[in-house]
Formats: structure tokens, sequence, C-alpha cells
């Protein structure tokens, strides 16, 4: 039997914790819905409070021997997990799609991603940098692990957020517990059997709940280091919770990420690439482009390229459709926001340009489906332009003049992403140096990879993930002081 054999899982139907390597479930159970249905998603644990100390005691047991192998023997270890998570792709990508209500277009570039997060992460080595040295001393600089990191993960990436997190706490010699969001706990879960498979016991735990089960972790003194991915006002929460015990933490929060389009832009080129930026994974993506700046010039052009683009080219369908581009709203909870974003419409006059075509309402009988819809020029002050909306309503708006327009983007508390498009690549990139955002784009297509840092400004984060400052966010900062033996020994 080959190593990929080793890693495959006997059942994608069964759901239970990962505690200490141990499969367990617990005495309650809950599930969460397929989105593209309304139909309910296999029984996963409802963790307790004992569940969670458990995991703690686990994670901090495994620590000492964990963070004690090198580097390199880690890396190995990840090694051997992106070898696990690929030999079962196939099923996480269909497991994915039905729990996250994302088409397989977008499930397998999340799985794929997963694999690729791994393998960039464990090519990483943190270095000691040696600050000076003297007849009489050295003085060196070292980064060394924390403890036990929780990784708490929202809807919307339920794979790749865990995974970017776990990578970089296990490389850097942290013992990881993964809790997902209660309406994505699926693939998670499963994530974390093939862990059991791969790494020693309590270096990677999984464990599902209800919305009770985060501040758990935040609150337990057994936790050094929270990785938070969610939205503002439950990162706030976060941090205030870390205060407790001091808990080291990193926010990546959300966005209302501004695209600049200059008037000199290939309409035909950068119109279908706008579209698809506002409207990946049905909007519902902290980067994705949530406020639309096109030059007057160019305005009616520009943005009925980008509605003839999404009626004739992005399919909405269901989580098993090949064809489908994008897919429904994730959860009820998001739907029901979404629903009172859009009977604004009506409410507050604004002017909405249909795009839905002939793609929309296939299939759709029970799941969250909403058409997608731009609105025309809204008042800058309105709420789809200050808000995040999170969904397939993306504000179309007007400008003249550079600085008008860098101060109307740069006008939020949100500073998390954002893109600047023109022919003169020059002035696009002078523009977009000027945005207060962790990761700004020019001419590019939204991008993470495991090599750069991102982050948010503002309210939009603390801390980056991914990158070399991404594994530092898991390491406590040593400094050695040694005095060179002859200066006080004699030797
Ligand atoms: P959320 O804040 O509601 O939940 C995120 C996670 O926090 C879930 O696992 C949830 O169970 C948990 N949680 C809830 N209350 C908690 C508490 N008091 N203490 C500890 N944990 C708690 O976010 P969401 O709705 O799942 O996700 C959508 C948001 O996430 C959007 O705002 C989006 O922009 C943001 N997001 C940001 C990034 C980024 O990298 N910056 C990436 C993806 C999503």
């Amino acid at each position: 039997m080959g190593a990929a054999e080793n890693y495959k899982l006997d059942s994608f139907e069964i759901f239970r914790n990962v505690i200490n390597n141990e499969l367990t479930t617990t005495a309650q159970t809950r599930h969460a819905i397929n989105p593209s249905t309304g139909e309910p998603l296999p029984d996963v644990p409802l963790s307790t409070p004992e569940d969670v100390d458990r995991a703690v005691a686990a994670a901090q047991a495994a620590f000492p021997a964990w963070s004690g192998l090198s580097q390199d023997e880690r890396a190995d270890y990840l090694s051997k997990f992106a070898d696990a998570v690929d030999a079962n792709k196939e099923e996480l990508i269909t497991l994915l799609g039905r729990e996250a209500g994302k088409p397989p277009q977008l499930a397998t570039m999340e799985i794929l991603g997963c694999v690729a997060q791994i393998r960039g992460t464990s090519k990483f080595r943190l270095t000691e940098e040696k600050v000076e040295e003297t007849d009489e001393r050295v003085v060196t600089v070292r980064h060394v692990p924390i403890g036990v990191g929780v990784g708490i993960i929202p809807w919307n990436f339920p794979a790749l957020l865990g995974i970017i997190k776990l990578s970089a706490a296990l490389l850097t010699g942290n013992t990881f517990i993964w809790k997902p969001s209660p309406y994505t706990p699926n693939t998670a879960l499963k994530i974390g059997e093939l862990a059991a498979k791969v790494f020693p016991k309590g270096v990677v735990n999984v464990l599902s709940g209800d919305e009770s089960l985060g501040p758990l972790f935040t609150a337990h003194p057994g936790v050094a280091k929270i990785s938070f991915t969610g939205s503002v006002a439950t990162g706030k929460k976060v941090m205030q919770a870390c205060a407790g015990t001091l808990k080291r933490f990193t926010l990546e929060l959300g966005g209302n990420d501004p695209a600049i389009i200059y008037p000199d832009v290939d309409v035909a080129k950068v119109a279908p690439m706008i579209a698809q930026l506002a409207l990946i994974h049905t909007g519902q993506v902290c980067m994705a482009a949530k406020r639309i700046y096109v030059h007057e010039d160019i305005y009616d052009t520009f943005v009925a390229a980008v509605a003839n683009f999404i009626k004739s080219s992005i399919k909405m369908g269901m989580s098993n459709d090949p064809e489908a581009a994008i897919g429904p709203i994730q959860n009820s909870m998001q739907f029901g926001k979404l629903q009172g974003l859009y009977s604004q419409i009506d409410k507050q006059g604004w002017k909405a340009i249909p795009v839905a075509g002939s793609s929309f309402g296939n299939n759709n009988a029970g799941g969250y489906f909403l058409a997608p819809t731009l609105i025309d020029n809204p008042p800058e002050d309105s709420q789809i332009v200050v808000e995040e909306q999170f969904g397939p309503i993306v504000p179309m708006l007007k400008w003249s003049d550079e600085d008008d327009v860098v101060r109307r983007a740069n006008a939020t508390q949100m500073g998390l992403g954002a893109s600047v498009w023109g022919g003169d690549q020059a002035r696009a990139e002078r523009t977009a140096r000027r945005l207060e955002a962790g990761s700004v784009w020019v001419n590019h297509f939204v991008s993470v990879g495991p090599l750069a840092p991102y982050s948010g400004h503002k309210q939009s984060g603390i801390g980056a993930e991914s990158g070399m400052e991404g594994l530092r966010g898991w390491c406590n900062i040593q400094t050695v002081w040694t005095a060179k033996s002859s200066s006080v020994n004699g030797k």
C-alpha cells in the first residue's frame, strides 16, 4: 500500500471531535445546513467545557516534545499532512462544497489552496539574528513558540483559513486547536482526522460546537494564543477576552475594499475581472471588491460591461453544479442580513441594475440564493457604501478627481485590501500606494498565498498571516545575552 492509501479516510458521513488523536463524539450533537438546498448536514459534536479542557490539556502535554523538534522535523510532518489532504481531495471538495455552498470550481480552489499553503509554509525557516558581537558578549534574537494556539475560523473559507493558521502554528513549534464556525464544521473535522493520522498525539485537535464554544477558548488560562478570523464586532470581543490572561492574538477581520478604475483601462478585459472580484463566492469574501469607483468618462460603458459579463458568464448554481461559478449565501443569518439590505433598494430609492440574467434561478428551491445586483451610483453615505455588505449586491460609484477618489476610498474604518486598475501602470501604482489597506493590487486580481503576509489596517485587524510575518506572529521573542566566557571566567 502506498503512502497516499494510508491516508485515505473511510467515511465522510460520520463526524467526531479530534482530541489527543482520539475521535470522540458528545452526548448532544447538532448539525449545520446545506445552503444550496436548506437540508440538514450530518450531525457533528456539540462540545462542552469538559471537551475544551481535555483538548487544551492534550495540546499542553504535546507541546514540550513538539516544540523540541527541529524546524526541519516539523516541516517533514507538515509535508506528510499535505500528502494526506491531497490524497482525500476529491471527497474534501465535495464535502466543502456541500457545507459552504461552493460549486466545484470554488471548492476545488480552496482545497488545492490548502495543500499549497501547507507546502509553501513548510519551506520557511525562522533564523536567529546576531544583533551584537563584541569581545565581551554575543547578543542573539530568536523566535520561540508560544504554547497552545487556537484558530477560530469563519464560515466563508472553512478549510483554508484553518490551514493557514495550523501550518504556521505547527511549523513554529506550537500545538493547535481548530475551532470551526458552527455554520461549517464538517470539513474541518475531517481535516482533523487526517491530522490525527500524521501528527503526534495532541499536536492538532479539532472541536465543533455552537456559538458558546469560542468564548471558552478565549477565556481559557491554558491557551496562549488566539488566531481569529471573522467579523470586526467579534474580533473586538476576542481582544477583550484575551486581555484576561494576556493571551497573544492575531485578528483578521472584515473589509470594505475599494476598486478604483481609471479611464484608460481596457474595458473589455478589466470589466470581467471586476465582476468576478466583486462576486467571488457570491461576494462573501473579506477581500472581495465591495465599492467600485469608476472614472466618470467611462462610467456608463464600464458598468454596462460589468453587468453584461455577469449576465452572460457568471452562472449561479448549487454546490454540485460544475458549470456554476458562484453559489448561494452560506447561511440563514447572512441571508437575512442581505435580504434587509436588498429591501433598502426601494426604501432608499437606489437604482438597481438588473444583472441576474438567465443563469439565475436554476435548481435553487430551498437554498439561500440571492440575485446578483449592482447599485448605480448610490450616495457615498448610504449603507451599501459604508458597511461591508458581504453578498452579491455591489455599489458602482463615479469619480473624477484622483485626490477625491483616494479620500473616498480611505474614508472607512476598514483597511483590508484595495485595488487600482489603469493603463498607466505607474499612475495606478502611485494611487495604490496612497490607499490605507494591508494588501493593494495594481491591475491584479485579489491574491494571497503562503509567501506574502496579509493583514488589516485600522479596524480590519491586528497582526498578519502568511509569509515570515505570519510565522513570527506565532512566536515570543527571546533575546539571549551571552558573555564570552573569557571575560568572566578567564578561560
Ligand atoms: P463571526 O465573527 O461571526 O465568527 C467568526 C468565528 O468566531 C466563528 O467561528 C464563531 O463561532 C466565533 N465566535 C463568535 N463569537 C465569538 C466570541 N465571542 N468569542 C470567540 N469566538 C467567537 O464571523 P463570520 O460571520 O463567521 O465571518 C464573516 C466575517 O469574517 C466577515 O466580516 C469577513 O470579512 C471576515 N473575514 C475576514 C478575513 C480576513 O482574512 N481578514 C477572512 C475571512 C472572513
